[in-house]
């Protein structure tokens, strides 16, 4: 089973050399795609790891690589395959959640042959990332029963206690919203951009296709329920 977890310490700083990143209110400076960070050290550590979003670096906080960095770093593989590997890895991530619910063996090993090749045509991870999103839409829709959907976003709503109980959000803009003690089990969360979201007190247990990033872009606390790890600035 592939590993979807990152460890940074079996990685040689792919994400902190590899990705480019644009100046803006996730990163400090601009960065060109191959050129190492400023604050990458000499092995492979983050010298501002402690005080990422002080200054200036949001964006390294959020970022989740779903193990692709060790896996290219370890197996010695073309660094350029990188980015890719880590869009599969995400799908990959998916795709075990889907099949604690439904079918979804087959998308799981053909998405893990895919990211084993030793080259990868960004054209096939977009198809089949396009038949993964319709599997996960019918898993979702059967986990939920009643296939209530938002169909605007809710970016800065004010959605304070609100009963969202297997409702789909998938990919709506919920940046800066108020969810403070909403309950959110079994919400389809597939996409959603949490950045800068509300969920202290919130109940986000069953929450479907809630991913790490999202999870560390939303502002919540001690009392979030959550099934995921409770990311270190929520303390
Ligand atoms: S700030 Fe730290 S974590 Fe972010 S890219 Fe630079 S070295 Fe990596």
């Amino acid at each position: 089973m592939t590993d979807l977890h990152s460890d940074c310490g079996s990685c040689a700083g792919l994400c902190c050399v590899e990705l480019p990143f644009a100046k803006s209110a996730d990163f400090a400076v601009d960065k060109p795609a191959g050129k190492p960070c400023v604050n990458l050290t000499g092995d492979y550590r983050c010298r501002i790891h402690d005080r990422l979003r002080e200054s200036g670096y949001q964006g390294c906080v959020t970022f989740e690589c779903f193990g692709a960095g060790q896996r290219v770093t370890q197996e010695r593989l073309d660094v350029a395959l990188f980015p890719l590997i880590r869009q599969l890895h995400e799908l990959l991530w998916y795709l075990e959640e889907a099949s604690r619910y439904g079918h979804a063996a087959d998308l799981h090993k053909e998405t893990e042959t895919l990211a084993a090749s030793p080259i990868i045509d960004p054209a096939r991870i977009s198809e089949l990332r396009g038949r993964i999103g319709a599997r996960l839409g019918e898993i979702s829709a059967q986990v939920r029963g009643r296939a209530k959907e938002m169909r605007h976003d809710l970016a800065g709503a004010k959605l304070r206690g609100q009963d969202l109980r297997n409702v789909s959000l998938r990919g709506r803009l919920l940046i800066g919203a108020d969810l403070r003690g909403a309950d959110l089990r079994k919400a389809d969360l597939l996409g959603a951009d949490l950045r800068g979201a509300d969920v202290r007190g919130a109940d986000l247990r069953g929450a479907l296709f809630l991913t790490r990033p999202q999870v560390a872009a939303a502002r919540g606390d001690q009392g979030t329920q959550i099934d995921l790890d409770r990311p270190a600035h929520w303390r």
